[in-house]
């Protein structure tokens, strides 16, 4: 429709992704054209790539090349500590503070029935069932600090000391009021989990 159809598909592709506006789009679209031939076809390959390698770990929803992540089959990570967090994003935040040394459960988002988000949707049965394979000690409630991530902690919370005799603990919201594990650094995802508490 502006100069080409094949500029026009480009806009109209990458305005597909969250946060990219139709301005965004152009402009990206035009430096992709101002770029050589190799480092466009090294963006391109690398997003095939991803999409057609990257899967999610069969027992903590964590991302992983092949069916079970690197975390899981770790040797080293006690199997008995399980954080819980609502992304496969969230993994890669904690793991990035390097001190966290047990293994995560990865829930496929959080409460939120308004939205039609029920326990149902979330990956909270396979929680279960590997609390009791494992003979889990702790549970790390890690969603976000805010009211759909509290409710889900709570939810949680409610449901494991039904079945089961272990600690829940809640991370420390070190973190500002409503803020989210990814706006956060490092330093601080790590004191909120150090300093996290027990949920009674
Ligand atoms: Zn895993």
């Amino acid at each position: 429709m502006i100069y080409s159809k094949s500029f026009d598909r480009c806009i109209k592709e990458l305005s597909k992704l969250p946060g990219i506006g139709k301005k965004t789009a152009l402009r990206l679209s035009m430096q992709l054209l101002k770029m050589n031939q190799k480092d466009v076809e090294d963006i391109a390959n690398a997003i095939i790539d991803l999409k057609k390698n990257t899967k999610f770990c069969i027992r903590c929803g964590a991302m992983a090349e092949g069916e079970v992540c690197p975390i899981c089959t770790d040797n080293n990570r006690d199997k008995q500590i399980i954080c819980v967090v609502e992304e496969a994003k969230d993994v890669f935040l904690i793991e990035v503070s390097g001190k966290y040394n047990g293994v995560y459960h990865v829930l496929g988002g959080r409460l939120a029935p308004l939205d039609g988000i029920n326990p149902d949707d979330l990956r909270i049965k396979e929680l279960l069932e590997r609390i009791r394979e494992d003979q889990v000690k702790e549970v790390i409630l890690a969603t976000n600090p805010d009211v759909e991530g509290d409710t889900t902690a709570i939810f949680l919370k409610k449901l494991i000391s039904k079945n089961f005799d272990i600690k829940v603990t809640r991370i420390a919201t070190g973190v500002p009021i409503g803020g989210y594990l990814e706006y956060t650094d490092e330093i601080t995802i790590l004191k909120s989990l150090e300093n996290r508490r027990e949920m009674l």
